[in-house]
């Protein structure tokens, strides 16, 4: 996997109470270890060597320099031998970048034969790991705990899954969003206060008038249009007769328009709204698609929270098998043997899911009242995936995930968009009464890629309320679950 210039750094921590030569052995075997870490392609990203911190003021002067680095998504610590923690807490007191303390030691197997005071005194991370967690716990640090060999592929796996959550977060802190309009009028769980998501999950969401995209759009060139036209032919299955259509030219132009705008703002994820498409000609549909499968984040009527989730979602899954979209649950299928979810929306499915090469067709919307647009049409590959929905409490945002299969679809002639049919974890009945219990949008990111893990870690990072329904779901406890977490969160400082 190659891997782009996202850094976690590695933080070793010891004392001089040892002598320079144990500092030398543990320089060198932390060395080992972040070399071991950077070349495994189970962690998204570079893990960079830090020299070994020994003193309070060279600990707080590593964790400053990580808050301000915009490579750096965040610190593995790992204490080799003893580190006296009230040397930790002016540095720790101060860090603001995500933190995973490694528990971990060079030696996998104690050498039952050799072992003697001097190798005691130097693989101390059985002990010296406590104190490093007892200073955290005591500051009420956010952090995960992985606890195992460095070269043990469970420990490195929960590395790997914990580091494309940081790689998450280090998005969200440069991520702007565009709302082409407002939210659809009167829907309640796309609303939210944006201040907040700024505060608590760090990416900023611009908006502007549908007539500031119309603009754009209005001055593309015919000659991006054919350009376009192209690249249609080229990766989907389009007659030429569509292809030469009025509404296939003018979805090409609207996706022109709508790369310029973004590019130019800096956007990295944005929203539209059918009700609201002053001097746009049709719904953007096969440009929203297009824009998606290029890694854009997008929340359709307006849903800034869902489009910003999606971009993260992207970003966290890069590299990984499958791909990643923007969805809804549409309809259901209540066979009691059968039960299952049709997930889809009106146009806007992100064509990296598909199972196969989509076609490019234009039929008319029936709702919306502009031209037919045009859309990409395809089914998703069947397999696992995850369905996850951001929601706005008031006092905290919550993140609610959901296990799914999917499954075959048959066939649905008269139905043109793209869709995915899916069965939820544990069973129809028992996840959707769980998702709507915590609240869950209609809206969600869809993803073939991450797992609840990477979810769960997205969460903890950010101080995110999270609700898991796999298969363990119990809906007795989930309904606790939320009591209790009521009562934290309005009794945890903000
Ligand atoms: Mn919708």
């Amino acid at each position: 996997m190659k891997k782009g210039k996202v850094e976690l750094w590695f933080i070793t921590g010891s004392q001089h109470l040892y002598g320079e030569e144990t500092l030398k052995q543990v320089e060198a075997d932390s060395r080992a270890i972040a070399g071991a870490l950077d070349s495994s392609g189970m962690i998204a990203t570079r893990v960079i060597f830090k020299p070994v911190l020994t003193t309070a003021d060279a600990i707080t002067s590593v964790c400053l320099e990580a808050n301000s680095s915009s490579d750096c998504a965040g610190l593995i610590t790992w204490m080799h031998t003893f580190s006296p923690a009230k040397m930790w807490i002016s540095g720790l007191k101060r860090l603001q970048k995500p933190l995973l303390h490694f528990h971990t030691q060079f030696n996998r197997d104690i050498p039952w034969s050799e072992i003697d005071m001097d190798f005691m005194n130097l693989n101390q991370s059985a002990h010296g790991d406590r104190e490093f967690g007892f200073i955290c716990s005591r500051l009420g640090m956010e952090r995960k705990v992985v606890v195992g060999h460095w070269q043990d592929n469970e420990a490195l796996q929960a590395i790997g899954n914990w580091s494309r959550a940081a790689v998450g977060s280090l998005e969200a802190r440069s991520l702007r969003v565009a709302r082409f309009g407002d939210n659809m009028r009167d829907v309640a769980v796309t609303e939210g206060d944006k201040v907040s998501a700024q505060l608590y999950l760090d990416f900023e969401v611009h908006g502007y008038g549908v007539g500031d995209l119309a603009d754009v759009v209005g001055r593309v060139s015919d000659m991006q249009v054919s350009a376009l036209l192209e690249q249609y032919g080229d990766e989907y299955f389009a007659p030429s007769k569509i292809l030469a259509s009025k509404a296939v030219r003018e979805a090409a132009r609207i996706e022109a328009g709508m790369r310029t705008f973004l590019e130019e703002g800096g956007f990295r994820a944005f929203t539209t709204n059918f009700e609201d498409l002053h001097g746009l000609v049709q719904l953007p549909g096969m440009a929203v698609q297009r824009l998606m499968a290029d890694g854009y984040g997008f929340g359709a009527e307006g849903d800034w929270k869902t489009a910003a989730l999606v971009r993260i979602m992207k970003v966290m899954a890069e590299g990984l098998e499958g791909g990643t979209s923007f969805m809804e649950d549409y309809t259901y299928h209540l066979d009691p043997h059968d039960m299952s979810v049709l997930g889809a929306h009106m146009l806007e499915v992100c064509p990296s899911i598909a199972s196969g090469k989509p076609a490019l067709e234009v039929h008319p919307l029936g709702i919306g009242g502009r031209d037919d647009p045009a859309r990409l049409v395809f089914k998703a590959r069947t397999g696992r995936a995850i369905a996850a929905s951001m929601i706005g409490m008031g006092d905290r945002f919550r993140l609610i995930v959901n296990n799914l299969e999917v499954v075959e679809c048959p066939p649905m002639p008269l139905l043109p968009v793209a869709s995915v049919l899916w069965k939820p974890e544990p069973d129809l009945r028992t996840a959707t009464a769980a998702w709507i219990y915590a609240g869950g949008a209609h809206h969600t990111g869809f993803s073939q890629s991450l797992t609840a893990e990477h979810m769960a870690e997205y969460a903890a990072i950010t101080g995110t309320e999270f609700i898991l329904i796999d298969q363990k779901c119990d809906i007795e406890l989930l309904r606790k679950e939320l009591r209790w977490n009521d009562l934290y969160y309005r009794m945890k400082p903000a």
